[in-house]
């Protein structure tokens, strides 16, 4: 098998900004490129998706654009000299009412609720939990702290309350500003930071859709789980969302290191089973920021990603401002293949039990398991909403699944769905024509040959979303 069914998501930043290199790495294996609206000016991500579009026609494909949205990311103000070094046990003051830049003994406070949110005994991590304080006093504006784990506190580094509790907003008013320019370039999917509840992605989800109304753009939500508050509400969250991203960075401040491998496996299930897609994130191949091979362990890490089925794994700076980007996109390329080999496929299982009661879902699951009891050499969907081609990726299975669409859009959307190809097809023709063209489709592209059986789903009559209600059984000519 030689056919990788993962995706890699990259995050976009200066180090893969290079036309030529950006090339080279969809070329390497990028299905999906994540824009972070944490950094850069509406024009810069303007600029940006239209590099990625581009790139993409020279490499010959489609790849997705993820736009992911800052959120209410709690942060510390500036200090006078950029950054302070605390000692342990030393005081510190986060002070909402502070205008002048920081010192050693405080600093002024983007979020300026903190105040609200907090009592005494709660402990605050910044800068990514490097830096650990409890809380001794509030008293007004200011909460004082004592640093448990000192370190350098440089600008605007983050603050995480352990055990959540910060009561901010999921979208501020710059998230619903950058909805905009990011409908503006039709961004495939809108990632949403720090959502609580389904009300947060439902919001969300109208404000993409107005913004978007006039491209007839729907873009796919994506949650990320990364607050404390999440977990609980991780049904009514997916319920709401076409996917969702374990967001280890900031989950594991939140909710302490030991707790994610296990959140990763029971957020990874459950995505499958309500039919909604996965995405792994953060620190996968951290130390290829700064090396041109990763660790042992980060091997195993996007390797049991793989296993656990994600649709997706994804890098952040190692991609964004790391030295060995298109490394990076190559040992993640080849991980997920190797793991992918040792997946033990499991069909028979997954349907006992199981019921269908849509006519599309139906065909859907008739053909993977039709697919599979045959040993055909792919499973093909011609698909307007791109919904067979989801159904049938839930499901682990070494055959690989095609899906033709008449839309670009939806073409965009399926390139984050594992073990799926997503392809351009032209399906306005009656059904038989439609099914010819197909074949002809595959056999270019040298997916079958002469001899080889695949099984087909449509709908007839052709080009009605949702209308999937047939499968063939064909054997190429
Ligand atoms: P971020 O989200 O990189 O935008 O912080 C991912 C994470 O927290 O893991
Ligand atoms: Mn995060």
């Amino acid at each position: 098998m030689t056919r990788r069914a993962t995706k890699i998501v990259a995050t976009l930043g200066p180090a893969s900004s290079d036309p030529a290199l950006l090339e080279q790495m969809i070329r390497a294996g990028v299905s999906v490129v994540r824009l972070n609206f944490s950094h850069g000016t509406a024009q810069d991500h303007i600029d940006r998706a239209r590099l990625v579009r581009e790139a993409a026609a020279r490499a010959g494909c489609e790849v997705g654009i993820m736009a992911d949205l800052q959120g209410p990311k709690i942060r510390v103000g500036k200090f006078a000299g950029n950054k302070v070094l605390l000692q342990n046990g030393q005081k510190f003051v986060l002070d909402a009412s502070r205008a002048e830049p920081g010192d050693g003994n405080a600093v002024g406070l983007d979020y300026k609720e903190l105040p609200q949110d907090v009592k005494v005994g709660d402990v605050l991590l910044l800068a990514d939990g490097l830096i650990v304080m409890e809380v001794e006093a509030v008293k007004g504006q200011a909460v004082h702290c004592k640093v448990v784990q000192g370190g350098e506190l440089s600008n605007n580094k983050g603050i995480n309350k352990k055990g959540g509790g910060l009561t901010a907003p999921a979208l501020t008013a710059k998230d619903m500003e950058d909805i905009k320019t990011a409908m503006s370039f039709q961004a495939d999917y809108v990632a949403v930071s720090f959502p609580q509840n389904a009300a947060d992605m439902e919001l969300a989800r109208r404000l993409c859709n107005v913004a978007a109304a006039e491209y007839k753009h729907k873009p796919h939500l994506i949650a990320k789980i990364e607050r404390a508050e999440a977990i609980p509400n991780l049904e009514e969250i997916l319920r709401a969302s076409d996917s969702i991203m374990v967001a280890r960075g900031d989950l594991a401040i939140e909710v302490g290191n030991a707790a994610v491998p296990a959140l990763q496996k029971r957020m990874i299930k459950l995505a499958r089973a309500m039919d909604k897609t996965v995405i792994t994130a953060t620190h996968m191949m951290e130390s290829m920021i700064h090396n041109p091979m990763p660790t042992r362990a980060e091997v195993s890490d996007v390797a049991n990603a793989v296993l656990d089925g994600s649709d997706a794994v994804m890098t952040s700076a190692e991609t964004a401002s790391g030295k060995f980007p298109l490394e990076t996109v190559n040992e993640m390329a080849a991980i997920c293949l190797a793991a992918e080999g040792a997946e033990e496929v499991k069909l028979d299982a997954d349907f006992s039990g199981m019921t269908f009661a849509r006519i599309d879902q139906s065909i859907a699951m008739g053909a993977l398991f039709t697919a599979y009891h045959l040993g055909a050499k792919a499973l093909v969907a011609l698909t307007d909403s791109g919904s067979t081609a989801l159904w049938m990726s839930r499901h682990r299975i070494h055959i690989p699944i095609y899906a033709l669409t008449p839309r670009v859009t939806t073409q965009r959307k399926m390139t984050l769905y594992r073990n799926v190809t997503p392809l351009l097809m032209d399906t306005s023709a009656d059904r038989d024509t439609a099914l010819e063209q197909a074949e002809r489709h595959l056999k270019a592209r040298g997916i079958v040959q002469s001899g080889d059986i695949y099984v087909i789903t449509c709908g007839e009559p052709m080009g009605a979303p949702g209308g999937t209600n047939m499968l063939k059984i064909c054997r190429v000519a």
